[in-house]
Formats: C-alpha cells, sequence, structure tokens
C-alpha cells in the first residue's frame, strides 16, 4: 500500500508550524515536523523532539528508526553531510530532472524506507513534513511506494520580514538560544527563492498541488484545514477544532521546526497582523522592493493598509 505523504514548502514564519501541529491532531494524521533536520539538528545535535525528549530519547523515532533500518542505521552525519553535497536548495533542480547522482539516489532511499517505516509504526493515514526545504518536496515524488502532495504556504513578505527581525528563544536545545534573525533584504530574497522554486515544483506534483496564503487560512482555519484533508483524501473525524477558530492541539512528536510547535491545549487561531503597526518604513519598503515579482501573483498589495 502506498504511504500518502503532505509536504510543506515555503519560506520560514509563513505559518507551517501552526498548520502542521493542527493536522498533526487530527486521529488520522502523523506530523513528523521538519523531517528534513532530524539527522542534523535531531540526531547530531540532541535537540529535542515535541515530546520535550531528545529525538534520540524519544521512543517513537526509536522505534521508527530501528523499523526503518534495523541494525543497519545510517549514521547521522553521514546523512546530514548528504544533505549538504545534494539536498540544499539550490539542489532542488537536480533532483527534479532525471537522472539522480549517486549520492542523491542514497538519499532518497534512506528517506523513502523513513517515511514508509513512520507510515507502518504510526499507523497514520496521512503523513505531514513540514520540512519547508524545496528540495525535499523534489524528491517526494520519485519515491517508491509514496503518494505525494504538496502543500505550499506563502504570507506576505513584510509580515514575513517582521518575524524574522524579532527576538525568537529556540527552546529545543539543553540551553535555551535566541534563533537566528534575517534583515529584509535576506529574508526577501530567501522568500523569493523558496516560493519560485515552491511554484516549480508544482508541475512534479499533478493535481496534488496546493497554494495556501497564510492570511487565508488565519481568516477560515477550520473550514481552511479540512479542505486539505479532503484534498488528500484523508478522514477528518476527531479534529480539534472546538469552534471555527479555536483548537485544541494534541501533544505531538515533531523532530524539529518553530518554537510554537511545543505548544498544546486549547489555542484561538487568530492572524498575526503586529507588523501593520510595528514595522518601520525602511524594512517595509526594501521587502515590498525586493518581492515585487510575486507580490501580485499572491495577491498583496504594493501599499498594505497600516492597521
Ligand atoms: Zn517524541
Amino acid at each position: 500500500m502506498s504511504v500518502k505523504v503532505l509536504y510543506i514548502a515555503g519560506w520560514g514564519r509563513s505559518g507551517t508550524t501552526i498548520v502542521d501541529n493542527i493536522l498533526n491532531s487530527y486521529d488520522s494524521v502523523f506530523s513528523t515536523g521538519e523531517l528534513y533536520y532530524l539527522w542534523r539538528r535531531g540526531l547530531v545535535q540532541g535537540r529535542k523532539c515535541g515530546c520535550d525528549l531528545p529525538v534520540d530519547r524519544c521512543r517513537l523515532w526509536r522505534e521508527i528508526l530501528d523499523h526503518a533500518y534495523g541494525d543497519d542505521r545510517p549514521d547521522p552525519r553521514r546523512i546530514s553531510d548528504l544533505q549538504r553535497q545534494v539536498a540544499r536548495v539550490r539542489s532542488t533542480p537536480a533532483l527534479i530532472g532525471d537522472p539522480l547522482s549517486a549520492g542523491a539516489e542514497e538519499y532518497r532511499k534512506v528517506l523513502t524506507r523513513l517515511y514508509h517505516s513512520i507510515a507502518e509504526v504510526t499507523g497514520a493515514a496521512l503523513i505531514v513534513d513540514s520540512s519547508k526545504v524545496p528540495s525535499g518536496a523534489a524528491l517526494l515524488p520519485r519515491m517508491r511506494g509514496v503518494e505525494p502532495y504538496l502543500l505550499h504556504m506563502v504570507r506576505d513578505p513584510r509580515a514575513v520580514t517582521h518575524s524574522w527581525m524579532r527576538r525568537t528563544v529556540q527552546p529545543d536545545r539543553a540551553k535555551p538560544a535566541v534563533m537566528r534573525r534575517h534583515q529584509p533584504a535576506e529574508s526577501t530574497m530567501h522568500w523569493l527563492v523558496w516560493n519560485a522554486f515552491a511554484e516549480r515544483l508544482a508541475k512534479s506534483y499533478p493535481h496534488r498541488y496546493q497554494r495556501l496564503r497564510y492570511e487565508d487560512f488565519a481568516a477560515a482555519p477550520r473550514h481552511v484545514i479540512e479542505g486539505l484533508l479532503d484534498f488528500a483524501g484523508v478522514d477528518a473525524g476527531g479534529g480539534p477544532f472546538l469552534d471555527d477558530a479555536t483548537v485544541r492541539l494534541a501533544p505531538n512528536h515533531t523532530v524539529s521546526g518553530n518554537p510554537s510547535r511545543f505548544r498544546t491545549g486549547d489555542v484561538t487561531l487568530r492572524a498575526d497582523e503586529r507588523w501593520r503597526q510595528e514595522q518601520a518604513l525602511g524594512p517595509r519598503l526594501a521587502a515590498t522592493a525586493m518581492a515585487l515579482p510575486l507580490l501580485h501573483r499572491y495577491g498583496y498589495s504594493m501599499v498594505p493598509r497600516s492597521a
């Protein structure tokens, strides 16, 4: 039987983590979080799983890894190096076209076994991988026994820039650290490139690609999430919605992601619009100018309202 995987692509701070956590709270869904970082952050650096234990001490991930590889478990440093060689963002075009390099082929096989194991161990009808990295989405349609879906999330680049400039504590390390910050030019350049790659990947996902704006999700969360489950052909029973905009988030076993992945319990969803009032003119103009090639395509106006 094939394994359904919904991959979430897009640049950071576009709402991917909350969508991931909500989907994970359905009975039929298991979210891995940003699976791309399982090897380096989870297994090499010993960062925490969503269950608060270090990933290499989480019982579920131990079982998944044992079931996938038995005594033949790949060295996480080796896979981490392989990612750097063959699966960086800029490798995305090379992973779309035939044939794969030997390294990419090896990486593809390791991941294929991992996805199958996740489905078999968790029994979930849908696996959600919110890695975001476009190279991961490029490989997915080439995996045997995997039925891939691509969710491309975008958010107003001014809001994204504002979020990247804020100080964010990273709670998944042994000693809490601060997340790296990006200046507007850098953040918006990434926004452009990562979104352009996600658009390009759409062709590899015929009828299984969907673009979602964070703003549309925040305006009607329940409607959007149920639509996504329908899109992936998965039952929406046992869901977390208490009303149209409140969810009861279940505990999760996400291996990496935005710090908000540790949030469980009742959460009222509302759009984070702080940037409209707090953002200085400089960063706003820089982000607007740089994002122009895709700004209109995603329906964002050049002069956003300020409140
Ligand atoms: Zn865990």
